[in-house]
């Protein structure tokens, strides 16, 4: 029988209609039980202004890290039915509100480039709402593949916008 390493990954959570903060602590408990994965950490909440269209409420985000066997295209199918779970509806809106956004944001230190998934997260190392919750749980020395040190990502970053939640 042959055996599955076990890869570190990074999950960015969001969410802005229908209770948001509840959205995320429940993703979070659906995370915990995630098959052929162990959820190891979790961010504080943040509550951030939204990106694109501004007609839209604020979002309450999080990152969460994980231990996983699956591989980085069941992960997302995972995650995607999750997103299903909580009433996301698809309405064409580029960046528009939901109810429960989870981004595969990290998957080990893998590149991946196709058009369904692109590892790391393409948009992940400008945004604060990605960069502060990962920087609570992740290593400062951490190498975001192909973009730089987290540390140094950090220090790039445009100010405000973004509040961490008690
Ligand atoms: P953004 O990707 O800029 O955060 P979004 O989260 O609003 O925007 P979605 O509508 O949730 O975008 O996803 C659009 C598509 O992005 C999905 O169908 C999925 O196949 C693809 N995708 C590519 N890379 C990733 C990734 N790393 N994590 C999640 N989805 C991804
Ligand atoms: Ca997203
Ligand atoms: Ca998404």
């Amino acid at each position: 029988m042959s055996s599955v390493d076990a890869v570190t990954a990074y999950i960015g959570l969001g969410s802005n209609l229908e209770d948001p903060r509840q959205q995320v602590q429940t993703a979070l408990q659906e995370l915990l039980v995630l098959s052929s994965s162990c959820l190891l950490n979790c961010s504080s909440l943040y509550k951030s202004r939204p990106v694109g269209p501004q007609h839209q409420p604020d979002y309450i985000n999080a990152v969460a890290t994980i231990l996983t066997t699956l591989d980085p295209y069941q992960l997302l199918d995972h995650l995607q039915a999750l997103e299903q779970v909580h009433g996301r509806v698809r309405d064409g809106e580029r960046w528009g509100p939901r109810t429960l956004d989870l981004d595969l944001l990290l998957y080990g230190d893998s590149m991946i480039n196709t058009p369904r998934l692109q590892i790391p997260h393409p948009e992940m190392v400008n945004r604060a709402f990605v960069l502060l919750p990962l920087s609570e749980i992740a290593p400062m020395e951490m190498e975001i593949p192909g973009k730089g040190v987290l540390k140094s990502l950090l220090e790039d970053l445009a100010e405000g916008g973004i509040e961490r939640l008690e």
